[in-house]
C-alpha cells in the first residue's frame, strides 16, 4: 500500500450518482439484500480514473493488475453505508482477493486500518517487510489491522512479492557483474535503473523501497 491522490470525479458520477443512489436506496426498502448495479459504480469512466490513480495496481496490496483483473471495491462496504454505493470517494481499485475476501466492517472497521487515499497517510510507518513477508512495524495496531482486514500476508501475495524480489536481485547482480567485467564502478544510469524498481508506478513499490534501502541503494 502506498499513498494515493484521488483524481477528479468522473463525469458519469457527477451526472448520475445522485439519481442512481436514490433509485438504489428505494429498491433496498423492498429488498434489503439487493446489490448496487456494478455497471454503474464500475462504469468504464470510473475504472479509468481509478487505474490512473494507482498505475493499474490494487489500492490495498499493490499487485499489478490487468484490466480484466481489476475490480471496483466499496471501501466502506455497501451493507454499512448503502448511501455511498456510487460515491466517488468510496470507490477503490482492487484485486479480487482484497475485494471479495476482506474482513467485514463490523469486525474489522476501515477506521482501524490504513486508507491509501487518506491525506497524509504513511503506510511505511505501520508496515514493513522481512523478505517478501509483510508485518506490522513495531507491532503497530493500525498495521496489524490492515494486514488482517485485507489478508495482506496471504500465500498468493507472498509468491508474487517473492518473484518481484527475485527480479530485483537478478537486475542488481547483472549491474554489478557488468561493472566488474568492465573494470568500473556502477554508473549513475545503472543506479537509476535499479532505483526505478521502487517507483510508485511499479508493483509492490513499498516493499521495493524498503529492500533497496536495506541494500544501501
Ligand atoms: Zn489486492
Amino acid at each position: 500500500m502506498v499513498p494515493l491522490v484521488r483524481g477528479p470525479i468522473p463525469a458519469v458520477l457527477q451526472e448520475k450518482a445522485a439519481t442512481w443512489t436514490a433509485k438504489y436506496l428505494a429498491e433496498r426498502q423492498t429488498d434489503p439484500s439487493k446489490r448496487p448495479d456494478h455497471r454503474c459504480y464500475g462504469h468504464e469512466q470510473v475504472r479509468h480514473e481509478l487505474r490512473s490513480m494507482s498505475c493499474h495496481k490494487c489500492f490495498y496490496c499493490e499487485r499489478g493488475l490487468t484490466v480484466r483483473e481489476q475490480e471496483v471495491d466499496h471501501h466502506v462496504e455497501v451493507a454499512e453505508r448503502p448511501q455511498d454505493s456510487f460515491s466517488w470517494e468510496n470507490l477503490y481499485l482492487s484485486c479480487k482477493p482484497c475485494n471479495q475476501d476482506k474482513k467485514p466492517n463490523t469486525t474489522h472497521p476501515v477506521t482501524s486500518c490504513l486508507d491509501p487515499c487518506a491525506p497524509g497517510v504513511a503506510p511505511d510507518e505501520h508496515l514493513i517487510f522481512i523478505g517478501e513477508s509483510i508485518v506490522a512495524r513495531d507491532d503497530s495496531p493500525t498495521g496489524q489491522s490492515t494486514i488482517r482486514k485485507y489478508n495482506l500476508d496471504r500465500g498468493d501475495l507472498n509468491s508474487a512479492r517473492l518473484k518481484a524480489l527475485q527480479e530485483l536481485s537478478l537486475a542488481v547482480i547483472a549491474v554489478y557483474k557488468r561493472a566488474h567485467d568492465e573494470g568500473r564502478k556502477v554508473s549513475a544510469d545503472e543506479r537509476s535503473l535499479i532505483r526505478a524498481f521502487s517507483s510508485s508506478t511499479r508493483p509492490f513499490s513499498l516493499m521495493m523501497r524498503a529492500q533497496l534501502q536495506q541494500l544501501g541503494w
